[in-house]
């Protein structure tokens, strides 16, 4: 295995067990250059060399952080510290990357909520409201 990790990795972002989980997931579903467990930016031809995103938990591959993981948003969030942008939704208290300035709710909050909003708006209607 060639080594990877000569630049210092302290700087870069460190992750949990369970983001780890989850990264790897992603990986092995959005990693173009994901080719049963080598990478294939690393790859010179001749020897493979594992991915080292799925390796370790220190967010070294860049190409990892700049084209897979911005598809899972959440992730996304948490590990690159967009902290002061995330929220946390004030139904379900679970935290996401608002769309708006004016975004209260996490994504599946936000659909039931407008879902209530136009039921409400129906039935004072009705009422003569
Ligand atoms: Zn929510």
């Amino acid at each position: 295995m060639k080594k990877v990790m000569t630049r210092a990795t302290a700087d870069l972002p460190r992750m949990t067990e369970n983001q780890f989980s989850r990264v790897k997931k992603l990986l092995r579903r959005l990693y173009a250059n994901y080719d049963r467990g080598n990478c294939l930016l690393l790859d010179d031809g001749y020897d493979p060399c594992p991915c080292p995103q799925l390796i370790s938990n220190t967010l070294l591959c860049r190409y990892f952080r700049s084209a897979v993981l911005p598809s899972d948003q959440e992730l996304w969030g948490e590990l690159l510290g967009q902290a002061g942008t995330r929220k946390r939704c004030a139904i379900c208290g679970a935290l996401f990357l608002p769309r708006s300035n004016r975004a209260l709710y996490c994504e599946d909050c936000a659909g039931q909520e407008k879902r209530r909003k136009i039921r409400e708006r129906v039935r004072r209607h009705r009422a003569g409201m």
